[in-house]
């Protein structure tokens, strides 16, 4: 099946049966450092991960699979076939950050892989961390999680360049057939967003909020001027709640004074308006739902307001397969040079403990870095704004390993 990696003879393979995980006590679980800074935050965010597991009986057996240039110098290409199928089979994988080149070259390693892994939910917790610096007054009021479409709206890649023969063809087919006006040097985009992908999005965000007790869903669009695709996202995400949670969700609408016990509200927002709504009033939001374009903004706002891209965790959702990776890119001009922060890549590890059921290594991971910032133990980009004993990539890990073995 695969061509040139070989699955490694221990370990079981994680199953998936009824909509939940089987995970063994020594899964396999396949992973790749990725590009830029990818080869300092990975190696570095496994051993914290390894630490955490041996704390509870546990054991992962990793897998290194290859993705962006170091698969292109293996395969001749960024994005192989023994990658996907690794993904595939084993349902749960570590990532590390993948460069993508802006304008020309190979489409976005990230978005095919979303696209072709079918993992159609984003998925980024944003919550605060006792001792990390954040431009808010009251960070400890922020903790609520994003959920982004992945595989529609402009990101489709369904766009022609100004002067093609695509673009101009759409351009006359638009002006004739249905009266559109639109300039012949413009280059042209589609934006798709289908009551499907959207429908099967919100239904995660909502069972999601129930087990997880949260209070609110919040649908997030621009309807007001989009009104057949961000307006409709709005629509048929509260289609879902009523026809499929009616027993569980209340609108904002039908809310009297106090939300009855045990309902989640679910309400909407106009994108621009929730920017500052995150900021202002961040304690009011709990679930965040957004088609993908909107979603990608707000939910790199919303890493800056706890402590940044470093910081800041992630992960690509389907059925039965799950991605994690942190929310920052590859970083290029620090690669190699032990450096950059591990954390967003330690707690994209956490957040994929939590996914596995193995929620007490999750919270002692998020324990014992909060242990080494409050020590003052940070690497540069936090040593900039606090100060403190500044520290690499590889140091920075081993001492929330030293904390992780203290708890
Ligand atoms: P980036 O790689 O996230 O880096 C932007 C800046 O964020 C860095 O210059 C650095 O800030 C800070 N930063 C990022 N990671 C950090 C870490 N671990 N610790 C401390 N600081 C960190 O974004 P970019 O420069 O826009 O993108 C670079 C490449 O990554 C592009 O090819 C992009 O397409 C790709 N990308 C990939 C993903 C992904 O794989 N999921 C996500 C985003 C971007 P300072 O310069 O201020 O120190």
């Amino acid at each position: 099946m695969y061509q040139k990696i070989k699955p490694p003879e221990e370990g079981e393979k994680i199953e998936y049966r009824d909509g939940k995980f089987i995970v063994p006590d020594n899964p396999i679980i396949p992973f790749f450092k990725g590009d830029g800074i990818g080869s300092d935050v990975v190696p570095a965010a496994i051993k914290v991960l390894d630490t955490a597991a041996e704390l509870i009986g546990k054991t992962i057996v990793w897998f290194e699979i290859y993705a962006g240039e170091e698969a292109y110098r293996i395969y001749g290409t960024h994005l192989p076939e023994d990658t996907l199928n690794a993904i595939k089979e084993y349902r749960v994988a570590l990532k590390g950050p993948l460069t993508t080149p802006v304008g020309g070259g190979y489409r976005s390693l990230n978005v095919t892989l979303r696209q072709t892994l079918d993992l159609y939910a984003n998925v980024r917790p944003i919550y605060y961390l006792k001792g990390i610096p954040t431009p808010v007054k009251n960070p400890e009021r922020i903790n609520f999680v994003i959920f982004r479409e992945a595989t529609e709206d402009v990101y489709a890649g369904i766009e022609w360049p100004k002067g093609s023969k695509e673009a101009l063809k759409l351009i006359e087919i638009l002006e004739k057939e249905f009266g559109a006006k639109i300039r012949r040097d413009s280059g042209i985009g589609i934006k798709p967003i289908s009551e499907f992908a959207t429908k099967r999005l919100v239904r995660m965000a909502i069972r999601y909020a129930i087990e997880n007790k949260r209070r609110s869903v919040t649908l997030v669009h621009k309807g007001n001027i989009m009104k057949y695709t961000e307006g409709a996202f709005r629509d048929w995400g509260y289609e879902v709640a009523k026809q499929e949670f009616s027993d569980r969700c209340i609108t904002e609408e039908e809310l009297g004074e106090k939300t009855p016990d045990g309902k989640i509200v679910v309400k909407d927002r106009i994108a621009d308006n929730m920017f500052q709504q995150i900021m202002l009033r961040s304690e009011e939001y709990d679930v965040i739902v957004l088609p993908n374009l909107n979603g990608d903004y707000l939910s790199e706002t919303a890493a800056a307001l706890v402590g940044g891209v470093g910081i800041a965790p992630g992960s690509n959702i389907g059925d039965g397969i799950a991605v994690f990776e942190p929310v920052h890119g590859s970083a290029p001009k620090y690669a190699g040079l032990n450096k950059v922060n591990p954390t967003a890549q330690i707690l994209s590890g956490a957040m994929m403990f939590e996914y596995l059921g193995w929620k007490k290594a999750s919270e002692m991971i998020k324990k014992a870095v909060v242990m080494t910032i409050e020590e003052g133990t940070v690497t540069y980009d936090l040593h900039r704004q606090i100060g403190g004993k500044l520290v690499g990539t590889k140091e920075f890990a081993e001492a929330v390993i030293e904390n992780l073995r203290s708890l």
